[in-house]
């Protein structure tokens, strides 16, 4: 299903050009606000200049081959068990893409399949892509509260975790952030997430993108580089974004 979201009147000129988001699983891998987003990168790629298309991608669906960007969000450990069977069927050329550069960004149950294997509480292995040198083993406690971390790349990045898989990085991937306030992939390195080529692994719901929009100028750059060779960005005011991440910030865990 593709659906062209229809963005609000921005003071930037439209410059022309489109860009295409692919949203993985959104029937089975979707919660805690992760379609926001695709929402918000769409209303942030308008705000650039950029036309916008939206397109689902469920189990079963032919792939497309004309995405820019791919975004993928979290699920309990049922969905994951859904998807798995497809994933796999999709997931050489995911990994193509992922190594020719396309931007992608997955949350927490996507994340943990983006990796080698997740071995789950219930003893089942859920065999992973293999887009992440990292590997999963559901953990006996819920790791459920608001998170901050430092990025060298992205500064503070803000969000809400939920998981019970622990995940662990291995050589061939760095982590995004370093945990200030939370616990992210593990309970003991006190990273969290996950970055190769232009991929984003994260355990960040939240949305995330609404409260962190330098993660959403990333991935538009990285998307617009790739298909038209040069990326102009737009001087967006961000004033309200600054308010909503200085009070989520200040929540307690
Ligand atoms: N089922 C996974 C876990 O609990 C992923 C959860 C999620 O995507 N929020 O670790």
């Amino acid at each position: 299903m593709t659906h062209t979201i229809a963005g609000e009147p921005v003071s930037s000129p439209n410059n022309g050009k489109t860009l295409r988001i692919l949203q993985l699983y959104p029937k089975d891998m979707n919660i805690y606000g992760d379609w926001g987003n695709t929402l918000a990168l769409a209303r942030r790629a308008h705000a650039h200049g950029f036309d916008v298309e939206i397109l689902d991608y469920n189990p079963g669906d032919t792939f497309p081959d004309d995405v820019d960007i791919i975004i993928g969000g979290g699920g309990q450990d049922s969905g994951q068990t859904v998807i798995q069977e497809d994933l796999h069927a999709i997931g050489a050329k995911l990994k193509k893409n992922a190594e020719e550069g396309m931007p992608m960004l997955v949350i927490c149950g996507l994340y943990q399949l983006f990796g080698k294997e997740f071995r789950t509480h219930e003893g089942e292995t859920l065999k992973g892509i293999n887009i992440f040198d990292a590997y999963t083993v559901g953990g006996n406690e819920r790791l459920i509260g608001n998170i901050v971390e430092d990025s060298q790349e992205f500064g503070t990045i803000v969000g809400f975790e939920n998981h019970s898989g622990l995940t662990y990085l291995g050589a061939g991937c760095e982590p995004l952030a370093t945990v200030t306030k939370g616990v992210g992939n593990n309970s003991t390195d006190h990273h969290e997430g996950a970055r190769v080529h232009n991929v984003v692994g994260t355990y960040l719901h939240g949305s995330l993108l609404p409260k962190n929009p330098k993660i959403s100028d990333y991935l538009i750059e990285a998307a617009a580089q790739r298909k038209y060779g040069e990326f102009t960005p737009e001087k967006i005011d961000d004033s309200m974004v600054e308010k909503a991440r200085a009070s989520a910030m200040k929540r307690p865990r």
